[in-house]
């Protein structure tokens, strides 16, 4: 039966030219579920988890929308033209991501900053890029280089840096078991990249109430 479930879905979820996919196949999902709750011991007949499958999909569907969010279609209208040539910086962008390698979250805070050139994106549409690439299966890394290229790439910008500080469950709840591990990861573009300066001016800036301070 699995193996029926699995061929259906990935003849459902083909990519379209820029590589984005439908929405997430419910009833699929919902019939996983319920094998994986036999698969571990559970019995999906029982009182507490008879709905189970239904909201396990629903809240995978939620946590993998970034599949088939577009980024030109969310950035239509939210450019500026603007001669402000300063740096830009939005910090502590609470994200929630899941690891590709287990499933399990990891979460954190993004910071974000650019260097405009000629133009800057509406400041509430960058948590809304964050999200587009958090909400998919990740790896931290990744997550970071794809943020700070898609802003380099759609705004042109002179420079851009990223900063992603994040928890990972698969490291607190299992593995090494390490509870207040924070992984960090950074990503510099264009004059975040070759000037020293600049990129010290933007880690300073995101340096105070970050959440390897407040711990
Ligand atoms: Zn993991």
């Amino acid at each position: 039966m699995a193996k029926q479930v699995v061929r259906r879905r990935s003849q459902r979820q083909v990519e379209d030219v820029k590589g984005n996919r439908g929405p997430a196949d419910l009833d699929v999902l919902q019939s996983l579920v319920t094998e994986m709750l036999l698969a571990i011991g559970e019995k999906p007949g029982r009182n507490g988890l008879l709905k189970t499958p239904e909201r396990v999909a629903k809240a995978f569907a939620f946590m993998t929308q970034g599949y088939h969010r577009d980024i030109d279609q969310l950035l239509n209208g939210a450019l500026f033209p603007i001669e402000y040539d300063e740096m830009v910086i939005v910090k502590d962008i609470d994200f929630f991501s899941m690891c590709e390698h287990h499933l399990l979250p990891f979460y954190g805070r993004v910071h974000v900053g650019y260097l405009p050139n000629k133009k800057v994106v509406g400041l509430s549409k960058i948590p809304r890029i964050v999200d587009v690439f958090a909400r998919r299966l990740q790896v931290q890394e990744r997550l970071t280089v794809q943020i700070a290229e898609t802003l380099k790439s759609n705004l042109n910008a002179r420079g851009v840096g990223v900063v992603v500080e994040a928890r990972h469950l698969c490291m607190m709840m299992r593995g090494v078991e390490k509870q207040n591990t924070i992984a960090v990861s950074s990503s510099m573009l264009g004059a975040f990249r070759s000037q020293p300066q600049t990129r010290q001016e933007f880690l300073k800036l995101i340096r105070r109430g970050s959440v390897a301070d407040s711990d």
